[in-house]
This record gives structure tokens, C-alpha cells and sequence, in this order.
């Protein structure tokens, strides 16, 4: 216990990181994806921008070169060294005869940045222009670009680890009630539930089913042991005392018979040991049921037939009357064990000459397993108790019996997700009934 509180730091460390991690790759994958757009439009652009500036230049030579040939050389040589008059003050040109030889130059056509020629049958016009567009673009478009950039960058990083936080919070508060689960034992608790209808919502659904359940059982468990302690209390009690007050004595008649009660009192507590597990286990769920479709018709005979010499000893009628149709999803070792304990008890308790029926009939969706007797009955007082454990109404206390089989016979019933019932005139007899939901098909 004093280690766990230190548990907790080492994990929430990782569980940070988690968000930053995704953040980071986030970004990281934004940031890949931005230079790689740039990086594919820069150089489309780029030469589009180049393609209209080559346009421009050779619009130029054209209107250089209708002037020179519509005015004469020394026409056009004027109008370009009066700077600006074409509307061309950067340009160079150079033009030359059908030899080649230079007629005019003005500046370095062989120097420009995009230069575009236009040749006549006499001459020559070469134009060079220190025209950059792309770069003018560029310079103009780069602050704002950048600025776009980090702006673009940083929302993504805040609104990444914001929205990376967010998708994390029930993971954070499934982890949180882990830990406080595991701390402090208490299995109470439970993750807060969220209205979404994503994975983490159906984790954070299972996440507190399995608490739930563990807590049923954890809390049948102990429910389980505190009866069985206590059950068991009193008939061990008796076994002491019984022991204790044959040794006190020093007749060896006294003590075989004593040493002899002591193993009839301990096959006693041992078989009401046996019962009370197997309904600890039943009412908390822990019984482990082999559940198949089963013929009920079939459990009932198995019963009768084994009830058949005890009832023939007790001068009782045992009879069945069964619908063969009626099939139920049960245990069958469990199902006949339950009918068997009602079967004992009708026999038990109907006096020589009685009848005891085991019927199985079905009620709608209903199995309804069936045992009538004519017996003692059960007075109305004692009816709500002969379900609980260790209870036995007060004229059967002479007869053999824990008192534990009509609430094994309950538990079994309610592990099949049946219910148990009794109806009882006394003096006249008694019925109870199992009732079973009804399957639809058979394997047996
Ligand atoms: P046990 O039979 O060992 O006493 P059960 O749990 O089977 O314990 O039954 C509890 C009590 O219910 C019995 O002691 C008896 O008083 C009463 N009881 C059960 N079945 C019948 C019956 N068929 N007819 C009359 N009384 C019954």
C-alpha cells in the first residue's frame, strides 16, 4: 500500500506526453504537407510568371521593330535614346544589317535578364529588357506568406493539443478511476459518462459494466462467506459440545456412541456446507451453469423414477403428467437437482396414503415445472419464510432435514432466470412450481 500512492506521478507524466506526441506529429505532418503545397506551386508559378514575361519582351520587339521599319533607323535611333519614349526607359536594343554588323546599340543587350529578337530581311532588332516579375512577386508576397506561416503553424499547435486534450478526457478519466479503483479498493466508483456515441464512449460503457459486475460478485462473495460463517456456527457449536461432554465422562459405551454422533453431526455440517456453497454460488451468480434447450418431460421422469422406491417405502402415489413439448434452456444436473429436493419434500411431508404429482405444462412463454402433493400443507405464517435459509416450519423439526433445500431449489430457479412459487392449504397439500422461460428449439 505505501508504494501505490507514488504510482500515480510516473503515468500522468506519460499520459501528457501522449497529448504532446500527437500534437507534435500533427504539426509536424501540417507542417510537411505546407512546404510540400509551396514547394509545388512556387515553381508553377514561377514559370508562369516567366512565360507572360517573355510575352511582354517580344511585344516589345514587335512595336520596336514596327517603328524601325515604318520611321528609318535614324528616326527610331532618336526616339530611343530620348529615354522613355516608347515607353521603354530600361531596355536594351541592338540592331544589326543582314551581315550582322552592328547599326545602332544602346546598353548591353548580351547582359539583360530576358532578351527576344525580331529579324526582316535587312535586319536585325535585338532587344534585351532587366525585367524580374517573379522576383517583384515574390518580394512582395514573402512577409505576408510568412507571416501566414507561423500563423497557420501556431494554430495548429494550440488547436491541436486542445483538440488532442479533448479526445483524450475519457481515456484521462478512465485512468483516474483506475487508479483511484486500484488505490482504494473502492469499486463503487465509476468513470463519468459522456454522451457521445464514439469508441471511446463504448470503452468508458464496458469499462464500468466490468466494474459493476465485479463489484456484484466481490460483494456476493463476502455476502456468501459471512452466511456460510454464520450458518455453520451453531451446528459446529453442537459438534464441540457434544465432543467436550463425552470426554468428561470416563464410560467407553458412552464415548464410541458419542465419537459415533460426532461423524453423523459432521456428515451433517459437511453436506450443509455443500448446500450453502452451491446457493452462495447460484444467488451471486458464480454457479457455473451448463445450459442446454432440454426436454423437460425427460428430467421429470429421471426424478420420479429415482423417488420411486422411496415413495413406494412411504406408502405414497408418485405420478408424472407431462407435456413432452415443453423445453427449457437449463443445467440439467442443477434442474433435476431442484426438482428433486421438491419431489423429497412432497414425500417428505404427505403422510402414508397421499399423493404426490410431478407435472411439467407450459403457460405461454413459460415452462412450469409442477409438484402437487396431499400432504400436511405449510401454515400461512411460515409460507414467506420456508424460502429462507436454515428455516424450518415447526411441525417438520422431527423429521430429517437442513432446512436448506427449498432455498437451493430457489437459487437454481433464479440462476435460470425462473421464479419459484407455492401455493399451500394446510391439511390438504401443497403445490410449487418452478416456472422457466420457455425455449424454442431441442437438442435432446
Ligand atoms: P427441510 O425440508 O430440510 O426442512 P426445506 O428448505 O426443503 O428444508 O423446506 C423448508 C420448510 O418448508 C420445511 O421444513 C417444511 O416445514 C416446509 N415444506 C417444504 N416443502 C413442504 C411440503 N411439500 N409440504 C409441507 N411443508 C413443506
Amino acid at each position: 500500500m505505501s508504494s501505490a500512492p507514488s504510482e500515480p506521478g510516473p503515468r500522468r507524466r506519460q499520459r501528457r506526453s501522449l497529448a504532446a506526441r500527437i500534437t507534435i506529429w500533427y504539426v509536424a505532418a501540417f507542417a510537411v504537407s505546407l512546404a510540400a503545397l509551396v514547394a509545388a506551386i512556387v515553381p508553377a508559378v514561377r514559370g508562369a510568371v516567366a512565360h507572360e514575361d517573355a510575352v511582354v519582351v517580344q511585344t516589345r520587339v514587335e512595336r520596336h521593330l514596327a517603328l524601325l521599319v515604318r520611321r528609318g533607323l535614324p528616326a527610331y535611333q532618336q526616339a530611343v535614346e530620348q529615354a522613355g519614349a516608347l515607353g521603354d526607359s530600361n531596355v536594351a536594343v541592338r540592331v544589326r544589317d543582314a551581315e550582322g554588323r552592328v547599326l545602332f546599340q544602346r546598353g548591353d543587350v548580351g547582359a539583360a535578364v530576358r532578351t527576344a529578337s525580331r529579324t526582316t530581311s535587312e535586319l536585325r532588332l535585338e532587344l534585351g529588357a532587366d525585367t524580374d516579375p517573379w522576383h517583384a512577386v515574390a518580394d512582395r508576397l514573402r512577409p505576408g506568406m510568412l507571416a501566414l506561416l507561423a500563423f497557420a503553424v501556431l494554430l495548429a499547435l494550440v488547436g491541436g493539443f486542445y483538440v488532442t486534450r479533448r479526445a483524450l478526457l475519457p481515456i484521462r478519466e478512465l485512468a483516474t478511476t483506475a487508479r483511484d479503483v486500484a488505490v482504494s479498493g473502492d469499486l463503487s466508483r465509476r468513470v463519468p459518462a459522456s454522451d457521445g456515441h464514439d469508441e471511446l464512449t463504448e470503452l468508458t460503457e464496458l469499462f464500468n459494466r466490468m466494474l459493476a459486475r465485479n463489484q456484484q460478485l466481490v460483494h456476493g462473495m463476502r455476502d456468501a462467506l459471512d452466511n456460510v460463517a454464520h450458518d455453520l456456527r451453531t451446528p459446529l457449536t453442537r459438534l464441540r459440545g457434544g465432543a467436550e461432554l463425552a470426554l468428561r465422562g470416563d464410560d467407553p459405551e458412552a464415548m464410541r456412541e458419542a465419537l459415533g454422533d460426532t461423524i453423523e453431526e459432521s456428515d451433517r455440517v459437511l453436506a450443509m456446507l455443500r448446500m450453502l456453497m452451491d446457493i452462495s454460488e447460484a444467488e451471486t451468480g458464480l454457479m457455473h451453469l451448463e445450459r442446454a434447450p432440454t426436454r423437460l418431460a425427460q428430467l421429470a421422469r429421471d426424478t420420479v423414477e429415482l423417488y420411486e422406491h422411496v415413495a413406494d417405502d412411504a406408502g405414497i402415489g408418485l405420478s408424472v403428467a407431462v407435456d413432452t413439448d415443453v423445453i427449457a434452456d437449463v443445467d440439467v444436473m442443477r434442474m433435476r437437482q431442484a426438482i428433486a429436493n421438491l419431489v423429497d419434500n412432497a414425500i417428505k411431508y404427505t403422510p402414508r396414503g397421499g399423493r404426490v404429482t410431478l407435472e411439467i405444462a407450459a403457460d405461454g412463454g413459460r415452462a412450469l415445472v409442477r409438484v402437487r402433493d396431499t400432504g400436511e400443507g405449510i401454515a400461512s405464517e411460515a409460507l414467506p419464510r420456508i424460502w429462507d435459509r436454515l428455516y424450518r416450519a415447526d411441525p417438520s423439526r422431527s423429521r430429517p432435514g437442513l432446512g436448506l433445500g427449498l432455498s437451493l431449489v430457489r437459487a437454481i430457479a433464479h440462476a435460470h432466470d425462473g421464479e419459484v412459487h407455492v401455493e399451500s392449504e394446510p391439511g390438504h397439500g401443497s403445490v410449487f412450481t418452478i416456472a422457466l422461460p420457455r425455449a424454442v428449439s431441442s437438442s435432446s
